[in-house]
């Protein structure tokens, strides 16, 4: 008789690049650090567009089963107008019954279901089962927060927050001003983004618990409010497991893998001389805004790499689930005239997509201008590189305030708003301010990244915090308990 030794864990990851890779890190983890197995759930729109964005994939599919759900198609229920959050939701929503199927049917049973935000409905499969049930919060603890909050909020605060903009109160958080919120309080007609959000709040609350890519240095404040009897802990007291970051580490350069074009340009650049420009797996802006942002650069007289995709007039997310055609080489046509060989010495220009960890990783890059996706201000910092924030949707905007207000390792140019177009002076000035090391607050933010990066380390590091909190959720799936002591 075979008697099952390893444990066995399920995850689930939502469509999108920026959900699957730190689902894919948690992963591994668990089958590096504690010889899991590791069944890994993915929820996707297209499955060939998601493998073509991982250039890790095999390495994934090594230590971990990685099994893509039927393609899920919603596209009769979606309109123009739908919030992203209502169509992710809609969509993992139609991929439960599948699901349902599918973990019923792994040997051995898995001990633990791991959802990300937008997969909560499967944790009704996870009781059914008689698994643990955990979210796994792919951002910040602060959205977390709010996300715990917004079901019980002050219906006066939001009032006015959305009616005054009067900045929004987090019990035991840093407040939200109305500039950087998320796009619940924009949309607040939106009843079903409202209820949406709702329930994802009261669903993440019943989970058995929460884990953050975030960790303690990073965010104490918002950590203990959320562990705090009096403060969110009033509303859900399930214990929260800070375990970052967990980011998709550089790809080894052997024998078998080209350097790319990017790295060798690089390879030829002044130490952090160069500036990343980059929107994420699916952020576009309008043409007017390209047009200013390559002027911006230009102005600034930087060098750059720049991920450029076609410009979408109707949303920011226009990119977000679909792989565009790569067009021809030369200069895109949506780039003002003559850029490509008014910049080719300073600039490089990729289109759609590129190695960004591997960039970031690179000692000649000293800057990113980002959209302030989770995932991308994780890899900036533990590369230490200094950003500039440029926010677009869902959360971003409160990533922002967080980078550039609270820690100090981003700087903000003026009348970055979603729908608004800033200009190239401003942007010009912005790009300036982060790549002029020996000014502040170039200085100021370099030191500021530095500090944050080593405490990121000694957290991962044997006996850190994020190290400790994992080894406690792990434990809790070897034994099938739940570890009742909130926050030990
Ligand atoms: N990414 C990449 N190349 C690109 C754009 C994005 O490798 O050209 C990766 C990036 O390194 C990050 C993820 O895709 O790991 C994007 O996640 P993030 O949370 O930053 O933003 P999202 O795409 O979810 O908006």
């Amino acid at each position: 008789e075979v008697v099952p030794t390893k444990t066995h864990i399920a995850l689930l990851a939502s469509p999108g690049t920026g959900h699957l890779i730190p689902v894919l890190e948690l992963g591994q983890r668990f089958a590096i650090h504690h010889g899991f197995l590791v069944t890994i759930f993915v929820v996707t729109t297209d499955a060939s567009a998601t493998q073509s964005q991982l250039p890790h994939y095999s390495s994934y599919k090594d230590l971990l089963d990685i099994v893509f759900l039927p393609p899920v198609d919603v596209s009769d229920l979606v309109t123009d107008s739908m919030a992203i959050l209502s169509q992710l939701v809609l969509i993992m929503r139609h991929a439960m019954p599948i699901l349902r199927t599918k973990v019923t049917a792994l040997k051995p049973r898995p001990s633990a279901l791991v959802a990300d935000i937008f997969g909560t409905e499967a944790f009704e499969i996870a009781d059914d089962l008689g698994m643990l049930k955990y979210m796994f919060n792919t951002t910040n603890a602060w959205f977390l927060a709010l996300s715990l909050y917004y079901p019980h909020q002050d219906e006066a605060n939001k009032h006015d927050h959305v009616y005054h903009h009067a900045p929004l109160n987090i019990p035991g958080c840093a407040s939200l001003e109305y500039a950087d919120t998320v796009d619940l309080y924009w949309q607040s007609d939106d009843r079903v983004l409202h209820d949406d959000y709702v329930k994802m709040g009261l669903d993440m609350a019943k989970a058995d618990g929460i884990l953050v890519n975030s960790w303690e240095y990073l965010e104490p404040k918002t950590l203990k409010a959320l562990r705090d009897p009096n403060l969110l802990s009033r509303f859900s007291s399930v214990p929260v497991h800070p375990v970052g970051p967990l980011i998709r580490p550089v790809q080894p350069v052997g024998n078998s893998v080209s350097r790319s074009t990017a790295l060798e340009w690089l390879d030829l650049q002044p130490a952090e001389s160069v500036l990343y420009v980059s929107f994420g797996s699916g952020g576009t802006l309008s043409a007017d805004q390209l047009t200013e942002l390559a002027w911006g650069l230009e102005l600034s007289q930087q060098r750059f790499v720049w991920v450029v995709r076609p410009p979408i007039e109707s949303s920011a997310f226009g990119a977000y689930f679909r792989q565009e055609k790569r067009t021809e080489d030369g200069t895109p046509d949506y780039l003002p005239d003559g850029f490509a060989t008014r910049t080719r010495k300073v600039g490089l220009v990729l289109e759609m997509w590129a190695p960004q960890t591997e960039i970031l990783a690179h000692e000649s890059i000293g800057g990113f201008l980002s959209h302030c996706g989770w995932n991308s201000t994780l890899e900036s910092l533990i590369n230490e590189v200094p950003m500039v924030c440029w926010p677009l949707y869902a959360e971003q905007g409160m990533n922002s305030a967080m980078l550039a207000d609270h820690l100090g390792m981003a700087v903000r140019p003026k009348g970055v708003v979603p729908g608004g177009v800033v200009a190239r002076e401003v942007i010009e000035k912005a790009i300036r301010r982060v790549m002029e090391k020996d000014e502040e607050p170039g200085k100021l933010v370099r030191a500021k990244v530095l500090d944050l990066k080593r405490s990121a380390e000694a957290a991962l590091a044997k006996g850190g915090s994020s190290h400790g909190s994992l080894e406690r959720v792990a434990k809790e799936c070897e034994t099938g308990l739940r570890e009742r002591a909130r926050g030990a």
